[in-house]
């Protein structure tokens, strides 16, 4: 007799009562198709699913858990302040300890304010921006996500005069008017978007390695005329580090950028994901000019009932603690590229066509044989190969990520085993393809 499957089992009743019965969408593998697994634990580099079943966890809450799962110390960190209280609605010192902590690792900040979740900082990040220069149109660049806030859910309109198109319904077209979305990698595109419209442009928004098209990174030549561009035209240069904050390096991608780019800063900053460790915490910051610009000190509104809240804050603390250890991202480094390069190997060795990249503990990897420099290139992917290679990945206890559009992630706690494992279970699989 066959065991029931727990997994579908409650993909039927959460899509019952839940829409798609996932509260966030790739969550569903509508893209890779199947049954969605149901998580009931993780600890350290594993999640067990319903049925428990193991895998090798390669998201890492979609990037988070950079010191695995349950590590002790933020686990103990969290127990104390579960202890103290959960929420007040009023300062607490730890707050204060996290943003300190925040600015003395990515020194192009003055000043930040925590938030609950990636979509409200980049979300409130815009706002700042346009309160600050007293402007209203914005740049952003296709396959980029800076969460779903209704002015970013955008693409290209039909010209560089034409601005967006909401990409989602129930954004009127007016929301989205004043976003103009280029090409990722384009100078030719951002020179002329600036030539026409420079000062009317509040920001420009970007991940400086875009984790939402899998794993793409701004190009030297392109950060740098962004930078230049943004600096001639009075335009703030956000960097949306949500993901590649405390991920690819203790600074940030900007320190990555920052070596080959003599003096490179960004005007501003959002981040989320690693700085609350696994608990719903995002943060924006900027030179104390533009932060000035917040209420309470000025005129431009943001708030929220559960900012800065003192477990999120703890769990965060924790983390950044642990990762600033010396040697940790050299570590985590070495073990990605471990990663990458069998995964690699193991694709020559089969034929197949691969490309993969990776900065810190994050990577991505395309079945095609030179890494893509945009969306439109990114999207070219055989999408029937992803998908067969991902479910066998699966079935071998390996969670990748459930779309060929999206980054993944190595932690601390991942050990050369469970990466041999990995590179194993590929090399078979990639003999299949
Ligand atoms: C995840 C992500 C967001 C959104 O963060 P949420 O916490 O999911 O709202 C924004 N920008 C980037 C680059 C992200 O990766």
């Amino acid at each position: 007799m066959t065991q029931p499957d727990r997994n579908l089992e409650l993909f039927q009743r959460a899509a019952r009562v839940i829409p798609g019965g996932v509260n966030s969408p790739v969550r569903a593998f509508k893209a890779v198709g199947g049954t969605p697994r149901f998580i009931s634990r993780a600890q350290g580099a594993y999640m067990w699913d319903a049925n428990g079943q193991r895998y090798v966890d390669y998201i890492g809450s979609w990037g988070p858990m950079i010191l695995g799962h349950g590590h002790p110390e933020v686990v103990e960190a969290v127990q104390q302040a579960l202890h103290a209280g959960f929420s007040f609605g009023a300062p607490t010192e730890r707050e204060v300890e996290l943003a300190e902590a925040i600015l003395q690792r990515m020194p192009s900040m003055d000043m930040v304010r925590l938030v609950s979740s990636g979509t409200e900082a980049a979300m409130t990040a815009i706002r700042l921006a346009r309160g600050a220069t007293g402007r209203s149109k914005l740049i952003k660049f296709e396959g980029c996500y800076h969460g779903h806030a209704d002015a970013l859910l955008v693409k290209a309109g039909s010209g560089l005069a034409t601005f967006g198109n909401p990409t989602s319904a129930g954004v009127p077209p007016e929301v989205v008017q004043h976003t103009l979305v280029l090409e990722y990698n384009n100078v030719a595109q951002l020179e002329e978007a600036f030539a026409l419209h420079g000062k009317e442009l509040a920001c420009l928004m970007i991940e400086p390695i875009a984790g939402n098209m899998n794993f793409v990174r701004a190009s030297i030549p392109f950060m740098r005329r962004a930078r230049e561009l943004c600096t001639e035209h009075g335009v703030l240069l956000v960097l949306d580090e949500v993901m590649t904050g405390f991920r690819v390096a203790l600074g940030g991608a900007q320190s990555v950028y920052a070596k080959q780019i003599p003096g490179f800063e960004p005007d501003m900053t959002v981040m989320g994901k690693v700085i609350g460790g696994g608990m719903p915490l995002a943060a924006f910051g900027a030179k104390r000019a533009v932060m000035e610009h917040l209420a309470p000190l000025g005129t431009v509104y943001q708030a929220g009932t559960l900012s800065g809240n003192p477990v999120a804050t703890a769990c965060g603390l924790a983390t950044l603690r642990l990762i600033s250890q010396p040697g940790f991202y050299d570590a985590l480094a070495a073990k990605t590229q471990a990663l990458t390069s069998g995964l690699l190997a193991a694709a020559q060795a089969a034929g197949v066509p691969f490309s993969v990249d990776s900065e810190g503990g994050m990577f991505g990897f395309f079945l095609m044989p030179d890494l893509p420099q945009n969306y439109a290139t990114v999207m070219q992917t055989d999408s029937k190969r992803f998908n067969h290679f991902f479910h066998s990945m699966l079935d071998a206890g390996v969670y990748f990520a459930p779309a060929l559009y999206e980054a993944g992630f190595v932690s601390a706690a991942h050990t050369d085993a469970d990466i041999a494992h990995t590179v194993d279970a590929a090399k078979s699989i990639f003999a299949s393809l």
